[in-house]
């Protein structure tokens, strides 16, 4: 670990979709170096972005993946890693017992069995363990990590970092719960739908409508729908631009100002 990286937090958008890649967005994953920890959240089919900053995997020996839940869209990039993580220690936190009836070690051994994946569950990084957190407040390494259930088809979970980032996917939006939200510099939050539709999911009116958006420094949407057509996407990012929301794209770096 080079010095000069405790300090500072950048984080990258590996995937900025939901469900599969499309025009060249892959699904769920960011990368962070935070805290002197090598963090990624999500990992979904992003993790194949770490090719943009091969640069970043290559100074850490640890990396700690934390999932919001199991879904598909946010797990198939783990076999990915193998190019990645070969040199590291990687520790996958998932929700597990007991908010599921297995842990999070048996479904990604279902995932990643060798029938389906050759290098299995354990064989993409130097070390791999998996962790349960269960719903509550955990630590990864020597970072802090709040949870809050959500709304979805499945158990899942919003994880805050601290004062700097909030992370909300697969989830339908629930004004009553955002109302006294702390502070935070930055907010990834799923944008499913233009208008009603998923019950499970947000869409981009109940967030100009319910969120408030004066608690986070910027508001990055994520989990983009690849099943918008054209004038869904202009509505999207006109609505987006309105309320000073950005639509994440891959490969998009942001430079956190805090704990310089
Ligand atoms: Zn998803
Ligand atoms: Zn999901």
């Amino acid at each position: 670990m080079l010095a000069n990286h405790h300090d500072q937090t950048t984080l990258w958008v590996l995937g900025s979709n939901g469900w599969m890649p499309s025009d060249g967005r892959q699904t769920c994953c960011f990368l962070l170096e935070i805290a002197g920890e090598l963090v990624l959240l999500d990992a979904g089919t992003g993790v194949a972005n770490l090719s943009l900053v091969p640069q970043v995997p290559a100074r850490h020996d640890r990396l700690h993946v934390l999932l919001s839940h199991y879904h598909l869209d946010h797990v198939a990039g783990l076999m990915y890693l193998k190019r990645f993580a070969s040199h590291m220690r990687v520790d996958v936190y998932g929700p597990g017992r007991p908010v599921y009836e297995r842990s999070t070690k048996d479904y990604l051994e279902d995932v990643l069995q060798p029938a389906v994946y050759s290098s299995g569950a354990h064989g993409f990084a130097y070390e791999v363990h998996y962790h349960d957190y269960g719903g509550a407040d955990f630590m990864a390494g020597q970072l802090a990590v709040g949870v809050r259930p959500q709304r979805h088809s499945a158990p899942s979970f919003e994880l805050r970092l601290g004062d700097e980032l909030v992370y909300a996917t697969d989830t339908s939006f629930d004004a009553s719960a955002w109302a006294n939200v702390a502070p935070a510099e930055v907010l990834l939050h799923e944008c499913w739908q233009v208008g009603q539709g998923d019950p499970r999911h947000t869409s981009i009116e109940a967030l100009t409508n319910g969120l408030p958006q004066d608690r986070f420094g910027r508001v990055l949407l994520i989990h983009q729908n690849p099943a918008w057509t054209a004038a869904d996407r202009t509505q999207v990012g006109r609505t987006a631009l309105a309320h000073g929301f950005e639509l994440a794209t891959d490969g998009m770096r942001v430079d956190l100002v805090h704990g310089l």
